[in-house]
């Protein structure tokens, strides 16, 4: 199967090519050739399998060009020997009749950017070798917290990857922090830049732009590579839970098979809703995709009006993985609701860089309509919900799953729609822990108290572990120590591929 690209000035290119290169040289995404399709027997199927058997079977229909040895080689790295703290990988929480709760962040970072993350870094070496390149490849992330720490883990002495992380000196939280500057691994560079988020992200884009710093690398045997979202090899992996989630459903006789159910997810770049709108294209019985929002609520306006428009203020949120003004992975979507028209995605596109807004066609609304619901939470409903939840089920959610959870009522309400529900969690709740204890033991419990404090109060409060992957951090040795300008930051890249 080949790869197209959305704004189809490139030529169709092979999955390994698609995860090799991450973005079309047209600057569109890529998205499959050709339709995947599963069927009710296969589907069944998924009942009685593992996570690991489930994954296999979905990313095999994907990366054609890849064996099915490479593939279950890769899932097995990414899921297996303890890599999650959960034998399912992602388990099945059921909240009540209705509700249930797909938990994403059992992984080594506790946030569901590990789904994805575990699983490219083994894509990549071996679809470079199947496109005929013969260096290493060196994984370049300027991140504001959650992504850094997930590439890291990810790419973690895995053979012939290098990963150099940037992150704002201040611009991450102590725990986050913590979390990068003890990270392990024989490849792994970890930089402070004394800047902000947006200036750490211009470096890094400068340096993958800049011919000389490209050449200089190449010449020691390396090539740049980029672990963003947008990446159809971070995308594939996230199809495979909501399967996950179903087969779950059917084995606990939870759902008769092809009973269909919605999915809330709570969103920001839409790449993991995307991965839901995939799974039902390919046959997966759903009804609805519910897409949660926080204040930045421009995909709520978008799918209400079909009007997409940045140009508003932009908030910041409890549920910061949100905050987010443009979703890239969108662009996906206005290509197969267009029927794939790549001439109309092209002048939304080029309307929102040059206006920073676009309307789709009356025709292309109702048809996201017909999928797609939305709303948004405030921050205050985000604590309300976080509260309520855990007073009423004795269930801690964390900040962006509550938003989701928040959404989901609000849509019980407006449609009276009973089909079985699955919330997919995207943290744990002691990631994002000062919020979460506010809103279940009152702010006065939290006032000066620094996060590693938190994570025991909060674990105390509810009697539930602190995560592997945030415990004795404190005392874990410091590792990378490096803090550079914005304008060193190509010379620290220099040296350190040396
Ligand atoms: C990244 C992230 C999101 C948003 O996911 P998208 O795929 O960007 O829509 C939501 N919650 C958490 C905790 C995240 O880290």
């Amino acid at each position: 199967m080949f790869y197209r690209s959305t704004r189809g000035n490139s030529r169709p290119v092979s999955a390994a090519e698609a995860v090799k290169t991450g973005i079309a040289p047209d600057g569109g995404l890529y998205v499959p050739g050709s339709r995947v399709a599963v069927t009710a027997g296969e589907v069944a199927a998924m009942s009685g399998m593992t996570y690991g058997q489930r994954a296999v079977k979905i990313l095999g229909l994907f990366l054609t060009d890849f064996t099915m040895e490479e593939i279950a080689d890769c899932v097995d790295g990414a899921y297996g020997h303890g890599k999650f703290d959960a034998l399912e990988v992602a388990p099945l929480h059921r909240l009540d009749d209705h509700l249930y709760v797909l938990e994403l962040w059992h992984g080594p970072t506790c946030a569901f950017k590990d789904m994805a993350l575990q699983m490219l870094p083994r894509l990549l070496p071996r679809a470079a070798a199947k496109t005929g390149e013969d260096k290493e490849i060196a994984i370049l992330v300027a991140t504001s917290g959650d992504t850094g720490k997930a590439a890291l883990e990810g790419f973690k002495d895995v053979p012939g990857t290098r990963i150099i992380v940037f992150y704002p000196a201040r611009g991450v939280s102590a725990v986050q922090e913590r979390q990068m500057v003890t990270q392990e691994g024989g490849n792994v560079h970890v930089v402070a830049v004394e800047g902000n988020f947006d200036q750490t992200q211009s470096g890094v884009k400068e340096i993958f732009a800049d011919p000389a710093v490209n050449e200089a690398i190449g010449r020691r045997g390396y090539r740049f590579s980029s672990a963003n979202s947008i990446n159809w090899g971070r995308l594939v992996p996230q199809i495979v839970y909501y399967f996950s989630a179903y087969g779950d459903l059917l084995s606990r006789g939870e759902v008769e098979p092809g009973e269909r159910v919605n999915f809330v997810v709570p969103t920001g770049n839409f790449g993991n809703i995307l991965a839901a709108y995939y799974a039902r294209q390919m046959g997966l019985p759903v009804h609805r995709l519910i897409c949660a929002a926080n204040r930045n609520n421009v995909l709520t306006d978008f799918i209400r009006t079909g009007v997409y428009d940045r140009t508003r203020e932009f908030y910041r949120t409890i549920s910061p993985s949100m905050d987010i003004l443009i979703s890239s992975n969108l662009e996906r979507l206005l290509y197969e609701m267009t029927g794939r028209d790549a001439d109309r995605v092209r002048d939304w596109m080029a309307a929102l860089r040059e206006e920073g807004r676009y309307r789709v066609d009356e025709e292309v609304l109702d048809g996201i309509q017909a999928v797609f619901w939305s709303d948004y939470a405030g921050d205050r409903q985000t604590m309300e919900t976080i509260r309520d939840t855990y007073r009423r089920y004795g269930y801690l959610l964390d900040t962006h799953t509550a938003v989701g959870k928040y959404v989901y009522d609000r849509y019980r309400e407006a449609t009276g729609d009973g089909h079985k529900t699955v919330l997919a969690s995207t943290a744990s709740p002691f990631k994002f822990n000062r919020s979460v204890a506010a809103a279940i033991l009152g702010e006065q419990a939290v006032a000066g108290q620094g996060e590693f404090a938190l994570l025991r109060i909060l674990s105390e409060a509810t009697g539930l572990p602190v995560p592997r992957g945030l415990k004795d951090l404190e005392q874990k040795p410091v590792r990378h120590t490096l803090t550079v300008a914005p304008g060193e930051m190509k010379r620290a890249v220099l040296e350190i591929l040396a």
